[in-house]
């Protein structure tokens, strides 16, 4: 799966696109919802949880299971592997990744306070080995 390259630092009109941390309908998306359907597994998309200290809306979520699914993009949420940062004089993108980085985490306890499970996946990772993955994660929610 190819990864995007990382957007340039942002002008002083950076667009709202930009802006956003997280683009719905990304293509790792797309594709690794198409092998979950495959798989025989249905999903909400766009589906909002209410959390006592926050809202919070995951890429994919099977909610009678209570499992929330983020497909993390390897720029925005600061994958080892693949996020360089643009040449940054002013520190703009470290301080946004880590704010990024850091919400991830108190995301995934709210949730998981919540009885929530969270499986979180790169964009990079093959849509394949992340579908098989999230299949075992609702299997176990089912008979756990
Ligand atoms: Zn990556």
């Amino acid at each position: 799966m190819g990864v995007p390259l990382p957007p340039a630092p942002p002008p002083s009109s950076a667009s709202k696109a930009m802006r956003s941390n997280r683009s719905a309908d990304t293509k790792p998306e797309l594709a690794l919802r198409r092998q979950l359907f495959r798989r025989g597994l249905r999903y909400r998309v766009g589906y909002r949880i209410s959390l006592p200290q926050r809202v919070v809306r995951p890429d994919i979520v099977f909610t009678r299971r209570k499992l929330a699914v983020f497909v993390d993009g390897c720029f925005w949420h600061g994958c080892a592997l693949h996020c360089r940062m643009p040449s940054d004089p002013s520190g703009y993108w470290h301080q946004k990744i880590g704010r990024n980085k850091a919400r991830d985490m108190a995301v995934n306890e709210a949730l998981g306070a919540a009885g929530w499970t969270v499986v979180r996946v790169w964009e990079h990772e093959s849509a394949e080995l992340s579908a098989e993955a999230i299949a075992v994660a609702v299997r176990q929610r089912t008979n756990g």
